[in-house]
């Protein structure tokens, strides 16, 4: 039904420089072509932490709290720039993109991106490029953003979780490290009930809410998401036939039912364990984990 997450640092990782705006556009045309009508969710660049350009090293001791994401590119204007100048010309006659903004820690880099990407759309217009400002959105990846979601919402056209990074910083756990790989629980109490505040907050605002990380794609997560009220999932392709199939199992009050009772549980394994037990119970087929 279209692309939740883009991941535009894929095609910045694949060179050995910064592609140009030209070679952006045709990139990102492509990929909104394939996809038109149907919305394709472009994410500005993100790199850093996990994710280094060759060409462009960051050397930190802590790269997962350093210069990453939206932090970068409001330090280099004519990245960000470049980067939405080729979307909204790539968009032209598609209509299908949206932007969404990776790594907001506060209201002031929507504010800064906002303007930025104003200017970009004033500029390819008076090119003579005819296009519409596409709807914009937060990532919400950061605890920062969760306990702000409101004043972030009522910025911007809709909210996206990052449950990826989320987890990882909700839990101060590393989503890369093998070490600490046990008390990486995206059914933490603590994770839920931030997903949770996170898509009451957005509702409140009247905007859509929706989830990009990984987590989408676990059928039980799914329909936990489902019954918090999240609008959209996004999850890789090879997720979505079983995702499907599990939902399909459940009316919506049965989910709201499920998760009422892993809401009032405050341990991540029993949450698991209640959740694959449900899902079981439907018929649906669930990997045994250790
Ligand atoms: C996330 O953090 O959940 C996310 C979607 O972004 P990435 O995995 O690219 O950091
Ligand atoms: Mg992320």
């Amino acid at each position: 039904e279209g692309v939740g997450l883009y991941r535009t640092e894929i095609p910045f990782l694949v060179r050995e420089r910064f592609p140009t705006e030209e070679e952006q556009r045709l990139i990102y045309r492509e990929q909104l072509e394939a996809f038109a009508p149907r919305p394709v969710t472009m994410r500005t660049l993100d790199v850093g932490g996990d994710k280094a350009l060759p060409y462009f090293p960051i050397e930190e001791e802590n790269p997962f709290l350093g210069w990453r994401g939206i932090r970068v590119t409001l330090d280099h204007p004519e990245i960000f720039l470049a980067q939405v100048r080729a979307m909204l010309k790539a968009s032209v006659d598609f209509d299908n993109l949206r932007i969404m903004l990776p790594m907001i820690s506060n209201t002031a880099e929507v504010d800064e991106a906002l303007i930025l990407l104003g200017r970009a759309h004033a500029e390819v217009r008076e090119e003579g490029w005819d296009v519409k400002l596409p709807p914009v959105g937060v990532m919400v990846e950061v605890p920062a953003a969760v306990y702000q979601a409101a004043a972030l919402a009522g910025r911007v056209d809709f909210l996206s979780v990052g449950s990826n990074d989320l987890t990882q910083y909700l839990l101060a756990v590393d989503r890369n490290n093998a070490r600490v790989a046990g008390l990486y629980h995206s059914f933490h109490p603590a994770v839920l009930q931030a997903l949770a505040a996170v898509a009451n907050a957005a509702h409140a605002a009247a905007k859509p809410v929706s989830i990009c990380g990984e987590l989408a794609g676990d059928p039980g997560a799914a329909l936990l998401l489902v019954a918090m009220g999240y609008d959209t999932l996004s999850m890789s392709a090879t997720n979505l036939a079983p995702v499907k199939s599990a939902l399909r199992r459940f009316s919506r009050a049965q989910a709201v039912a499920l998760l009422a009772e892993v809401a009032r549980m405050d341990d991540a394994r029993a949450i698991r364990a209640c959740v694959d037990e449900r899902l079981r119970r439907e018929g649906v087929p669930v990997r045994t984990r250790i």
